[in-house]
């Protein structure tokens, strides 16, 4: 099955990533220049950004910056909260992406208790984020909520 942002299951799970340091350790060394794969589905997203929330104990914000082809160019930290909130304000969004020259995000923020169910704030930040790449020229491909090895991709859930 051909899997896209919107077409295949909302929710995963890290087989590959879970609780491995020796991965989540590799997931931090950049990858040679010419190889880097498209980031193309929630899936490729999560295996770049899953690893990035091990042993996390608070909420936390990141962005896989991607290129016009949707190739990654870094993973920022957009910002750490505390144990139930983080922030996730345009400014602190985008402003990693502009200087990266990113073309495109995918955001994804964790939730310690290990739920990964979005909440309605969750959803509505998200659908203000979209409006604001628009005007700022940075797609916003997807938001994953992550709680432990489990993700839920709110583009597939429809609200990107
Ligand atoms: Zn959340």
């Amino acid at each position: 099955m051909t899997v896209t942002w919107t077409t295949g299951p909302a929710e995963g799970f890290a087989t590959s990533h879970a609780p491995c340091v020796a991965c989540a350790h590799r997931a931090f060394l950049p990858e040679p220049i010419g190889i880097r794969s498209e980031v193309d589905s929630p899936e490729a997203a999560a295996e770049i950004l899953l690893p990035r929330f091990l042993g996390a104990d608070r909420e936390r914000c990141i962005a896989a910056l991607l290129d016009t082809k949707h190739r990654l160019l870094e993973v920022a930290t957009v910002s750490v909260g505390s144990v139930d909130h983080t922030f996730m304000g345009p400014r602190e969004v985008f402003r990693d992406a502009l200087l990266a020259n990113a073309s495109a995000i995918v955001l994804a923020h964790n939730h310690p208790s290990g739920d990964p169910e979005p909440s309605g704030d969750d959803q509505r930040v998200t659908a203000r984020l979209v409006r604001a790449g628009e005007l700022v020229g940075v797609e916003v491909l997807d938001h994953l909520v992550v709680g432990g090895p489990r993700w839920v991709s709110l583009a597939r859930r429809g609200h990107v």
